[in-house]
């Protein structure tokens, strides 16, 4: 509240200093329209002035707005470790302080180990995203197959969120399309594009998954649909921005901290590829494409 006070301070700040600026040289150049020389020489210092303000407005405003993103990000990680570290607390009291019998015991040790693994995706993301960032060097170059790097992404998802079988429907290409890169990243990308089509599909999601050769067969094409609560048209592109993320709607609070599709763009770019995403708007479902050079 009080960075965006200190922001809209700014903006006005910067308003009236480029309005007393423009003044100033429409006076500047009514007093001196005989001297030529100084009345120029005025605009161009005017002029100068006048676009060092608006850039530094800008940038100000611009400095802002990442620092207020990097706030939401801290809190939204940190809410992602303290959640399943508390979870995983109040599982080890009970199992401490009273008899829990063999049944209840293996349940907790689910939820544990499943609180364990969201806390290890959490973490995973973090230190990609910081990794991926700096790295320079160019990915490993195995030959890694599309379709097989769908079905283990689609595995790791659906046991990620205990789905059912009919949640994903996945289209193979018919040949066995094969790219070149590092099949660790790219499971993480696909791994992050699958998660969000759930993760943003309310209580009955239905992902579909297309994979075709381009018609010149140098490119394969990944379409990831899901029935969910879409994306409106000025959000398509920011989305992929680090720590960017949607606000939620007046009592809804989806997790995540800004980073899976920052991850996804970088890890597709790096691969030569593209991702984009396309929505018919809010409510109306989602479909991410990624585009990525076959062998
Ligand atoms: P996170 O999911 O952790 O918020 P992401 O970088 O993965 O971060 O996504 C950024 C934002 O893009 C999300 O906050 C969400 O609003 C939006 N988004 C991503 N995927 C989808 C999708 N399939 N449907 C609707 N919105 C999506």
């Amino acid at each position: 509240m009080r960075r965006r006070r200190t922001a809209i301070f700014f903006l006005v700040f910067g308003i009236c200093l480029s309005a007393l600026a423009i003044a100033l040289n429409v006076g500047w150049i009514l007093l001196n329209l005989r001297e030529v020389v100084v009345l120029v020489l005025g605009i161009i210092f005017f002029a100068v002035i006048i676009t060092g303000l608006i850039l530094n407005t800008i940038f100000l405003l611009r400095e802002i707005r990442r620092n207020e993103q990097q706030d939401a990000f801290l809190n939204a990680v940190t809410h992602e470790l303290r959640t399943p570290i508390a979870s995983i607390k109040l599982y080890l009291e009970t199992l401490r302080s009273r008899a829990v019998d063999e049944k209840k015991q293996h349940e907790f040790y689910d939820t544990m180990l499943s609180d364990t693994d969201r806390l290890m995706h959490t973490v995973d993301q973090v230190l990609s995203a910081s990794r991926i960032r700096t790295e320079r060097k160019k990915p490993a170059a195995e030959e890694v197959s599309v379709n097989a790097l769908v079905t283990e992404a689609v595995d790791i998802v659906r046991s990620r969120y205990n789905l059912s079988e009919s949640v994903f429907r996945v289209a193979e290409a018919k040949e066995d399309v094969r790219v070149a890169g590092d099949a660790e990243e790219l499971r993480t990308a696909f791994v992050n594009l699958l998660d969000n089509a759930v993760k943003y599909s309310g209580d009955d999601p239905k992902v579909a998954i297309r994979i075709r050769l381009s018609s010149l067969r140098s490119r394969v094409l990944v379409f990831i649909r899901d029935n969910g609560i879409g994306i409106a048209p000025h959000e398509l592109r920011r989305i992929f921005k680090r720590f960017y993320r949607v606000s939620d709607g007046p009592g809804k609070k989806t997790k995540g901290s800004g980073l899976g599709l920052f991850l996804v763009r970088t890890i597709i770019k790096r691969h030569g590829g593209h991702v984009w995403a396309e929505s018919k708007g809010t409510g109306r479902g989602a479909t991410l494409r990624v585009q990525l050079p076959v062998i």
